[in-house]
């Protein structure tokens, strides 16, 4: 059977909708979003913090397109747990190994929604005195931010219908999906 994207992988499941980003255009965009940072960080490689569980698929595609000796590390936030809403609360789950203090912070996001979350992250880490802070997120939601976000990177402007795979949940399920696709409630 061939899924929706063309991909030979297939979960047979009628809670997945259409395709919003093929598996061939989220690999193109993120080729492409290594080399320009590898441009712009170049004698001054990032450390990647990126944010669990959602971004580790985005991040270790990333991190293999950015051509210089990056480090990675991770933290947690509470976010939407299993509903599909916007809590409006962050909360650090886990927090980071590495000292921040003169590092070159890349904040590794899957996706910015009402931007709360991103907000909240930067407010902490620049707190903690980088030598700079920048975000690059895969996904950003049309028209949905009441912050400004000040993205150094974005992959794609996508339109505001929640999203599954790539990385991204519903109740800790489809986050192997190779592409991303809208989710069909009780579909
Ligand atoms: P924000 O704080 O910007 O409203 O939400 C950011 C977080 O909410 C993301 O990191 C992600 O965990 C979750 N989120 C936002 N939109 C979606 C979506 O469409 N699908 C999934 N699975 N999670 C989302």
């Amino acid at each position: 059977m061939i899924s929706a994207d063309g991909s030979d992988f297939v979960i047979a499941d009628s809670c997945i909708g259409r395709v919003v980003v093929s598996e061939s255009d989220l690999q193109r965009r993120v080729a492409e979003l290594g080399r320009t940072i590898t441009a712009d960080y170049a004698g001054r490689p990032p450390l990647l913090v990126g944010v669990l569980k959602g971004a580790c698929f985005f991040l270790a595609d990333l991190a293999r397109a950015i051509d210089l000796p990056i480090e990675i590390d991770f933290m947690a936030v509470s976010s939407y747990g299993s509903a599909t809403t916007t809590s409006g609360v962050v909360r650090i789950v886990k927090d980071l190994d590495a000292d921040l203090t003169e590092r070159h912070v890349l904040i590794v996001e899957d996706i910015v929604d009402s931007g709360l979350t991103l907000s909240y992250l930067r407010r902490n880490l620049l707190a903690r005195n980088p030598a700079s802070l920048e975000v690059v997120a895969l996904l950003v939601k049309e028209g949905l931010q009441s912050v400004d976000l000040d993205l150094a990177y974005q992959g794609f402007s996508i339109p505001p219908d929640f999203v599954i795979g790539y990385g991204l949940d519903v109740a800790e399920r489809y986050r192997n999906l190779p592409y991303l696709a809208t989710y069909v409630e009780g579909g």
